[in-house]
């Protein structure tokens, strides 16, 4: 039996249809979120990610800018910048696109962004939050796919969710959210002996592993739900998982594809996180 499809970017459409009527009454009561996204240099991969984040907020009706900045530009420079921002009462969330470029340290830079404004939720504060189960910030790739298993009605509690790839964007946060909905986690990486004996166990494998196809369906449990986060090019410039996803779909009973799975719903979760973030200016704080 072939695996339903979890397809991202209908459920991302309307998730942000169901934004747009909010933002709207935002406006009715004079706000108006608003992102601010930083771009250092001229990647075209960060470009375009950066391009699809201002058109799918404007679509939305929300303000936002690109502040595009030189690949020369100091470590001082976007401190200052970010300090500048974060005092700005009109910007609500503030995205600084990374990688950046060796002269600037990330970490410092994600610890600069206020965690009221962290709507990438990396800042330790709002890391720190999503650990201990309060509401945060959470960051979006993680949140999406929490989200796309909720909208799927896809049981989670008691389940046995299986990680591959424990990096601080995608692996650790989204085991984390799926402990916190009451999975039985296991993360696997690459020092992880014999991975398939753990994949073979998950009702839920998360593959964030960066590498095309590198999981195939001697990989997957039978009727196993089977989120592909990779994103990866191959020579010909189309867009590809880290499934298999031929073969796996004939033994899943729910996968995502790639591109039209995870990826759309990161920039919704973008969305949502920048309004909650408009909210909360207004005076409503987390309240636990
Ligand atoms: P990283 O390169 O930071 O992390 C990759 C992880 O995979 C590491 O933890 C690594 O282990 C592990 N790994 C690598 N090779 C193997 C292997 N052979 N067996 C088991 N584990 C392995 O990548 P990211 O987490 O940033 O991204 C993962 C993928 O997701 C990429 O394709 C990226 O483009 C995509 N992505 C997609 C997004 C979306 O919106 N859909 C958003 C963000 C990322 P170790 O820690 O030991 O090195």
């Amino acid at each position: 039996m072939s695996a339903e499809i979890l397809n991202g970017k209908i459920l991302a459409q309307n998730l942000r249809m169901k934004m747009k009527e909010e933002i709207n009454a935002l406006k009715g009561e004079g706000i108006v979120p608003h992102l601010t996204v930083v771009l250092i240099g001229d990647d075209p991969a960060s470009k375009s990610y950066v391009n699809g984040k201002k058109k799918a907020s404007s679509e939305i009706g929300m303000e936002s800018d690109v502040i595009l900045l030189p690949e020369s530009t100091s470590e001082k420079e976007l401190l200052d910048l970010i300090d500048k921002l974060n005092h700005d009462e009109q910007v609500h969330g503030i995205l600084v696109q990374l990688p950046l470029p060796e002269h600037i340290a990330e970490q410092k830079v994600i610890e600069a962004i206020s965690p009221a404004k962290d709507v990438d939720g990396f800042h330790p504060v709002n890391i720190g939050r999503m650990m201990t189960g309060k509401n945060a910030f959470l960051s979006c790739t993680p949140l999406g796919i929490i989200t796309m298993l909720k909208e799927n009605n896809i049981e989670i509690t008691g389940k046995h969710a299986v990680v591959i790839g424990r990096s601080n964007i995608v692996g650790k946060p989204v085991g984390q959210l799926l402990l916190n909905e009451n999975a039985t986690v296991t993360y696997c990486h690459s020092r992880t002996r014999d991975l398939k004996h753990f994949t073979k166990q998950a009702d839920i494998l998360v593959v964030a592993v960066g590498k095309p196809h590198a999981i195939g369906s001697e990989f997957v449990k039978e009727g196993a739900v089977v989120i592909d986060v990779g994103i990866n090019r191959t020579p010909d410039g189309k867009l590809t998982g880290d499934v298999d996803f031929e073969n796996v779909k004939e033994k899943a009973s729910f996968i995502t594809p790639v591109p039209r799975g995870v990826g759309p719903m990161t920039i919704a979760m973008l969305l949502k996180n920048t309004i909650q973030a408009a909210k909360q200016i207004k005076g409503s704080t987390w309240k636990n």
